[in-house]
């Protein structure tokens, strides 16, 4: 299916990745139609249409679908039944493989192991009794995090010795969880990977990530020498994560860079915070890439437009010192829209540098 300039993308979410793939669309002559429960987002002012609605309305998802050539989302929590009346009506990209992996932790984590790659040790637990066993049988220091809906480290309780298994529990609130070994880690990064419609992937370079108060801070490009060396393993594994799942657009993947080695942390079915730098910092943004990968058309170059390039993230506060980022000439300020609230992501400034 080629879907030509000109056509509606229907978007799944209404936050900042849905503005940033907006804006893409709209560089490329596509209309882009929103869909979300929440009244307005940072995706409003860039898009022709916003329907809202919660995604089990059967006849706004209908209408939705008969007004767009293509579907795809921002987030990988879409409800199974929404996908499933959406899949019968119109192309929905990425498929529904890739979303059904990557929402659980314990299966994207399967699906790595079974193609070879490295994982924290880890066990799926259901209730207190399962957390005692997978704390006996994989030890402390451990992190439990919640299997679905976990981001920026929301959903997170780090076990050291002694630890209150109970409190543990009802802090992450008795769901389906998974217990996972802490890995001593050198630093973070991720493989940001397009697939297109017809087989072919394209990678951008892989960012050191940094993070702060479990919320991404910083990705930069090139990575230090120890991500370098290992990037090619994480990108071949990403490489056959995406064939696997059988994905059209962009993935992510998140590793951790050990001595022994990548280690995969977890996968993203979409365009990601650690790909922001790509708007400026390569020929083709993941942005664009998603957009063409899921038309149909050919992927554009990933190749880097500096010799370094670096993204800060904007969190809360952070973002009221836009005079001050902007007194800067080489800083491109992204700014999403929202109103400032401690922790939340506002935006972001990257920075091409000699
Ligand atoms: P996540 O939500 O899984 O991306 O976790 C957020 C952050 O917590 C990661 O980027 C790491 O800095 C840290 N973290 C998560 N899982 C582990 C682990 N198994 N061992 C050590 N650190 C971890």
């Amino acid at each position: 299916m080629i879907l030509a300039p000109g056509a509606t993308i229907g978007i799944l979410g209404g936050g900042q990745l849905g503005r940033m793939l907006a804006i893409a669309a709209a560089q490329l002559g596509y209309r882009t139609h929103i869909y979300a429960p929440e009244a307005s987002g940072p995706a409003t002012e860039v898009s022709a249409e916003w329907t809202r609605a919660g995604y089990d309305n059967q006849t706004a998802l209908t209408r939705f679908a008969a007004s767009v050539g293509v579907v795809t989302y921002e987030f990988e929590n879409v409800p199974a039944e929404a996908l499933e009346l959406l899949e019968g009506l119109v192309p929905v990209r990425p498929g529904r493989r890739s979303l059904e992996v990557s929402r659980f932790r314990p299966s994207e984590k399967t699906l790595v192991r079974e193609l070879g790659g490295r994982t924290a040790p880890f066990r799926a637990v259901e209730s207190l009794a399962e957390l005692r066993d997978a704390v006996a049988d994989i030890g402390v220091p451990a992190i439990l995090k919640t299997s679905s809906l976990g981001y920026d480290g929301k959903g997170q309780v780090r076990l050291g010795e002694g630890a209150d298994l109970y409190a543990a529990w009802q802090e992450i609130g008795g769901v389906a969880a998974t217990l996972e070994g802490f890995v001593r880690f050198e630093t973070e990064f991720s493989v940001i990977l397009c697939r297109g419609a017809d087989g072919a992937v394209v990678h951008w370079d892989t960012p050191e990530n940094r993070h702060r108060n479990g919320i991404l801070d910083r990705s930069m490009v090139p990575a230090p020498s120890i991500v370098l060396d290992q990037a090619e393993r994480a990108i071949a594994l990403a490489t056959k994560a995406a064939e696997a799942l059988g994905h059209i657009g962009v993935l992510t993947c998140e590793f951790f860079a050990t001595a022994d080695g990548p280690v995969f942390n977890e996968m993203a079915p979409r365009v990601h915070n650690s790909g922001h730098w790509t708007i400026e910092g390569a020929v083709t943004s993941q942005f664009e890439n998603h957009i063409r990968a899921i038309c149909g058309l050919p992927l554009g170059s990933t190749a880097r437009t500096g010799a370094r390039v670096e993204m800060r993230n904007l969190i809360g506060e952070d973002a009221n010192d836009w005079p001050g980022i902007l007194a800067d000439p080489a800083a491109k300020l992204h700014l999403y829209g929202k109103t400032v609230r401690a922790g939340r992501k506002m935006g972001h400034v990257t920075k091409i540098l000699p």
